[in-house]
């Protein structure tokens, strides 16, 4: 049996489901979901990564946390938190690098968020040497000065589409013909969570939900507002979305993504203006990931790292660099926000 054979035995007799269903079944499900069950980052997967391209990204990253840690009085103990560490590099490299930072790593309990068993086993290789706690859910974490960031993570989290008629909305939903996935639409209904969306949208305009995100940021945001902290958010989107950002990827292609369920990885833009109002804590302005490294001084730290490299290794780092900020390769589309306790400064390289 594969997943698509038990979607289509499900819909045959539930009717159709709604897409953040089938988008949680497609990569979270135990028997078939697509982080549950591959591995899919690097040259052999299907995508690849910020920290996966260089290792620069997950320190400046790891340093701009840091900075923020110092700014408001280095707390101790705190917790530093990853969402989503796919292979646990960027956490890797954010900790080798701010073992520079007096008393950081003394006081830092590493919590790492991660759905996926064979992704946490992963990250307990590349993690080896430290102490590293797993939470299930960001609703565990401890409530303590929190110091977080998530890259790639509210992108793989489901969402929901409708399609505006009048004041109301038809969601979009996954249903069979002819023994294929196809997708449909329920009736009109009105829909609360969208009415900021009648101002900007008009009939047949796509809008997406995804509310997994904003029940997240509201875990965040509580603990950041109460007991101090920052995150970083750092995702391809950007400040409110409009239309259909559901994208499917399998061997570094575009597919359909109704096609294979469970065998391509399935994202969506990520919402940032959703992200930033989930709870009332300070927020950044959006900056594309290109600005937000070069101001954490990613040029002047790849050519330090480039003066012993030599032909392809060197080739190979440049090209790094270049991938990671250059605004027509990840530099423009990814975008990068501050979360940040009221009255503090938000963390260096985004600013208000
Ligand atoms: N941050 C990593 C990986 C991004 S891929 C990097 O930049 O390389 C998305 C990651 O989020 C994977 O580790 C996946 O298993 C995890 N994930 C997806 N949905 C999740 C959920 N609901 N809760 C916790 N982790 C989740």
């Amino acid at each position: 049996m594969s997943l698509k054979d038990h979607l289509l035995a499900r819909i045959a007799l539930e009717g159709p489901m709604r897409l953040d269903d089938y988008m949680q079944s497609c990569l979270l499900h135990p028997d078939w979901g697509y982080y549950t069950t591959r591995a899919p980052f690097g040259p052999e997967g299907d995508f690849i990564t910020a920290p996966e391209i260089s290792q620069m990204f997950g320190e400046l990253v790891g340093l701009s946390l840091a900075q923020s840690w110092l700014d408001q009085g280095a707390p101790s103990p705190f917790t530093l938190a990853e969402l989503g560490p796919g292979r646990g590099t960027l956490v890797a490299d954010a900790l080798r690098a701010c073992a520079r930072v007096p008393g950081f790593l003394t006081a830092a309990q590493v919590t790492l968020v991660e759905a996926s068993p064979a992704l946490r086993d992963v990250q307990r290789e590349t993690l080896q040497g430290h102490e590293v706690t797993w939470l299930e859910s960001i609703a565990d974490l401890p409530d303590t000065p929190l110091y977080l960031i998530a890259n790639e993570f509210f992108d793989a989290l489901p969402i929901r589409q409708f399609i505006r008629q009048g004041a109301g909305w038809a969601e979009r939903r996954v249903g069979t013909a002819e023994g294929a996935l196809v997708f449909g639409l329920a009736p009109v209904a009105p829909q609360p969570a969208l009415a900021h969306r009648l101002e900007d949208t008009k009939d047949g305009d796509l809008v997406e939900l995804c509310a997994p995100a904003s029940e997240i940021m509201q875990e965040i945001g509580r603990r950041i507002a109460v007991h101090g902290g920052a995150a970083l958010i750092v995702d391809y989107g950007d400040w409110r979305a409009l239309g259909d950002t559901l994208q499917a990827l399998e061997n570094h292609a575009p597919v359909d993504p109704l096609a294979n369920p469970g065998r391509a990885d399935l994202t969506a833009h990520v919402d940032f203006e959703a992200l930033a109002l989930a709870y009332p804590c300070s927020y950044s302005r959006v900056v594309t990931q290109g600005v937000f490294l070069e101001r954490l001084g990613v040029t002047a730290r790849a050519q330090k790292l480039a003066e012993p490299l030599t032909g392809d290794t060197r080739n190979t780092h440049i090209a790094a660099h270049r991938r990671l900020t250059h605004p027509a390769e990840m530099g423009n589309l990814f975008k990068g926000m501050g979360l940040y306790q009221k009255g503090q400064t938000p963390p260096p390289g985004t600013e208000v």
